[in-house]
């Protein structure tokens, strides 16, 4: 099995290379544990790219990253580069290795922690137990359907696009949605709206196919309004949320918005041959260069990383277990804290973590 692995490591803007330094020290200290070895190269992105070489994503940046076999990526943006133009502006760096990369499937775990459930928006006895994950298609959909455009029809202006898949770009991600059930409790719930859409009759009889070679996953299928309503009435009955691009940039926010903590919130992003794992919340301007982010984020993009990439899932359970340990523990970062509970900077919340890594 391959133990060597070659990370490219983006830090970018704001908090992004304090949160992404926390992610190391925690992986140098699973690595040890597991025999394992990286080669970290690091590139710039981002603002830090701009300011450095003018370009959000330099092409040695974009070299790094497909000489990897996985990349961890911060955060990028702040206020200094606001003004520029759209596609000039540090958010086109990671838009650009998105695209560059192929990455077609985005994943996103939500999770309660039980000593958080009071961030919750939703009542305690609904949110405790939460553990699901949405997985989003990127690549298709009404995003790049042709045709699309605006124009005056009849001395009106109408706007248009187009809602189309292809029969492979579904089952990949179908394929890729019955595996990581397998790996955790074995539901998929398929999200369309086949009751109005030829789009969504060719999705769900293309998941039903590939469903063929997982029997041992249970299968449903639920309109996308009735999973909007159901995520907020009863989220822990979910397990793996599989759904197309657009359906899932808002399911995937709503699945966020559940645990009401932006700073435990990880993802990964996966292509045919890349890997890309970052947080799912920004750069943080406000409290950057402070030392008081929470790197939890962060941490556990990279434990997605140990699981997906490395392919070792014992290590990433570690991960998720230290964590959950620091915050039974009482330590909480500023984002997190409440009264009664202990006050830690990023460096401390990453040392407590360690030390329960064992
Ligand atoms: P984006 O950059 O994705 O558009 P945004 O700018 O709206 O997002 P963030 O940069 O994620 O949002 O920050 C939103 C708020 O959450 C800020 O007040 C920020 O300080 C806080 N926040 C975000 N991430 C963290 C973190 N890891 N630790 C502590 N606070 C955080
Ligand atoms: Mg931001």
């Amino acid at each position: 099995m391959k133990k060597h692995f070659k990370i490219a490591v983006l830090p970018g803007d704001g908090i992004g290379p304090e949160i992404i330094d926390s992610a190391l020290k925690v992986l140098d200290v699973v690595a040890k544990k597991y025999g394992l070895t990286f080669e970290y190269k690091f590139g710039l992105v981002g603002g830090a790219a701009i300011d450095e070489t003018g370009d959000p994503l330099p092409s040695e940046t974009l070299k790094i990253c497909k000489e990897s076999d996985a990349i961890l990526f911060g955060a990028v943006g702040g206020e200094k580069w606001d003004n520029l133009p759209t596609d000039k502006r540090p958010e086109k760096g990671l838009l650009r290795i998105r695209k560059e990369l192929e990455l077609f499937a985005n994943i996103r775990p939500a999770k309660a922690y039980e000593p958080l459930l009071d961030a919750s928006p939703l009542k305690p006895e609904i949110i405790k137990g939460v553990d699901l994950v949405v997985l989003r298609e990127l690549t298709g959909d009404v995003y790049f359907g042709e045709p699309r455009g605006r124009e005056v029809r009849n001395g009106e202006r109408v706007g248009y696009n187009t809602m189309i898949y292809y029969e492979h770009e579904v089952k990949r991600i179908a394929k890729l949605a019955f595996e990581l059930a397998r790996n955790r409790r074995k539901k998929v719930t398929s999200v369309d709206k086949a009751n109005v859409l030829e789009v969504s009759g060719l999705w769900r009889e293309v998941v039903n196919e590939v469903h063929a070679d997982y029997a041992d996953v249970e299968l449903e299928h639920m309109y996308i309004d009735n999973c909007a309503m159901q995520l907020i009435r009863r989220p822990k009955d979910f397990d793996v949320i599989v759904t197309g691009n657009i359906f899932g940039d808002i399911i995937s926010d709503e699945a966020g918005a559940l645990t009401g903590s932006l700073g435990m919130l990880p993802s990964a992003s996966i292509g045919e041959r890349y890997a890309f794992y970052e947080p799912i919340h920004g750069s943080a301007p406000d409290i950057a260069g402070k030392g008081i982010a929470n790197p939890i984020a962060t941490i556990l993009s990279a434990a997605m990383m140990l699981e997906i990439t490395c392919k070792v899932p014992e290590a990433a359970r570690d991960i998720e277990r230290a964590i959950e340990k620091v915050l039974e523990d009482g330590y909480r970062t500023g984002d997190i804290w409440s009264p009664g509970t202990k006050r830690v900077n990023t460096v401390e919340m990453t040392e407590e973590i360690i030390k329960r890594i064992g």
